[in-house]
Formats: structure tokens, sequence, C-alpha cells
């Protein structure tokens, strides 16, 4: 069976000492017995406080937000997949809609952050996904499986072994506006459909595919029904340890 995945992406928001009050919550209402793997994806500067004050405890990870393309060196301002890893952090969320639109990412560029987050031992979460106006042309199928070929299929199977996929409407995020457990379902399975086109249809089933987009605790269990969904990525509803416990019980 497929690895069951619900990662929290708390975007830009909290102090430090906020964040680390969330990710207490977190720890202190679970359990350690969820269904699916708990990640709290934090800013940069939470990294360590956050991954100190879970301890590792009830097996919950940390992810980063993003990470540089680079090794290391003379990149002002920038964050490496090392420096990441070496705060205890396993996970890099890579690809976020918000990244590519307002820090013009390009498919070339996440290419490289996914290569250099598996070298340096993060598992990234990739996140693909259409805008409306590709929605409602009715080319998103093309339009989401193009982003992963672009990004992923110079993998080796041993590499995409490793990784996760979050397909994330970017007109559902932060709107309110969720796609239906129908329509996350037809793309989670033309997305393993096209992913068993390169790496093979065992590596492909293997492969968790997250959804992302106003997932609530009101809409995740009708959601992760789904054969092909397999959790979720949540923004606004991560913010709360109560409603993202909820989501996480959802399975
Ligand atoms: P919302 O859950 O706030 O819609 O955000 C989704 C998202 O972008 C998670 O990465």
């Amino acid at each position: 069976m497929r690895q069951k995945i619900v990662a929290g992406n708390w975007k830009m928001n909290n102090d430090l000492e906020a964040g680390k009050k969330l990710a207490l919550e977190v720890l202190e209402k679970s359990t350690g017995s969820e269904k699916a793997q708990i990640v709290l994806g934090a800013p940069f500067i939470h990294l360590t406080t956050v991954v100190e004050a879970l301890g590792g405890k009830n097996g919950i990870e940390i992810a980063a937000q993003n990470c540089s393309d680079k090794e290391s060196g003379a990149y002002t301002g920038e964050i490496s997949a090392s420096m990441v890893k070496s705060t205890g952090t396993n996970y890099v969320i890579l690809g976020h809609s918000e990244r590519r639109e307002y820090f013009n990412e390009s498919a070339a560029l996440l290419a490289s952050k996914v290569d250099i987050a598996l070298a340096n031992g993060l598992t990234p979460i990739f996140c693909c996904g259409e805008p409306l106006e590709i929605r409602e042309a009715g080319s998103m199928y093309d339009y989401v499986k193009q982003q992963l070929t672009e990004s992923l299929f110079h993998l080796s199977a041993e590499d995409f072994a490793k990784l996760s996929i979050a397909y994330e409407p970017i007109w559902a995020i932060g709107t309110g506006k969720t796609a239906s457990s129908e329509q996350a379902q037809e793309m989670h399975a033309e997305l393993r459909a096209h992913l068993a086109t390169k790496f093979g249809q065992e590596a492909a089933d293997a492969c968790p595919i997250l959804y992302g987009g106003s997932c609530k605790p009101g809409n995740a269990k009708e959601l992760f029904a789904q054969e092909d969904v397999d959790g979720g990525l949540i923004g606004g509803a991560s913010l709360n340890a109560d409603d993202f416990l909820a989501i996480v019980n959802s399975f």
C-alpha cells in the first residue's frame, strides 16, 4: 500500500515563538499512531527550533518550503539543501505555484532543485497544478503532465522512488474553492498513468500523490477516500493544530 502523507505548508506565517507553539500543539494533540505520515512545512528560520521541539516524537517530520539549486557559495540570501538537511529536516516542498509565479521558478530550475535535494538526502514534495484559464480551456491534464515531464523525467528510477507529488490546482489555493473529489481523482489517476509511462507501473503505483487547495476538515475525508489521493498538502488549515489533525485523521 502507498504511504499516506498529510503535510502542512505554513507558508510565510508566524514568528518563531508562534511557529514553535504550533508545532508543540500538533505534537501534543497527535498520538503517533495516525494513519498518515505527518509533515510540517516550516519557514527556514523555524526549522532548527521546530526539529528540536518535536525531537522526533510521534514520527512527525519537518519540511522546508524551498531550497537553493546551488550546493554552496556566493549566493547571498540563499539556503542550500545541505543546510536544510543539517537541521534534522528530512523533507522539502519544491515547485509550489507561489514560487513558480512570484519567484519565476522555471521547470529547468526545479529539475535542478529536485536533484540537489535528493543528493542531500531530502525527500522532495514536488508540486504541480494548473491555473484557472487552463482548467477552463480543458487542457489541464496535458499542462500538469508537462510539469512532471520537465522537472522529474530525467530522474533515475531509484531517485524517483524517493519523492512525493502534490497536485495543487492554482484556482483552489487559498480561495475556499476545492477541486471536487472527482476532479482530484481524475487528475491524480492521469498523473499516475503518466508517471508509469516513464518509470513503470509499479513505481508509479508506489508514488504518493497528495492533493492541495482549500483542503479542510470538512472535505478531507471525501478527497482522501479517492483511490489515487494519498493525502494532502495543507495551507491555511495547517495553521490551526485542531484543524490540521482533523485532516490528518480523515484517513
Ligand atoms: P490552502 O490550503 O490555504 O488553499 O493552500 C494550499 C497550498 O498552497 C498548500 O501548499
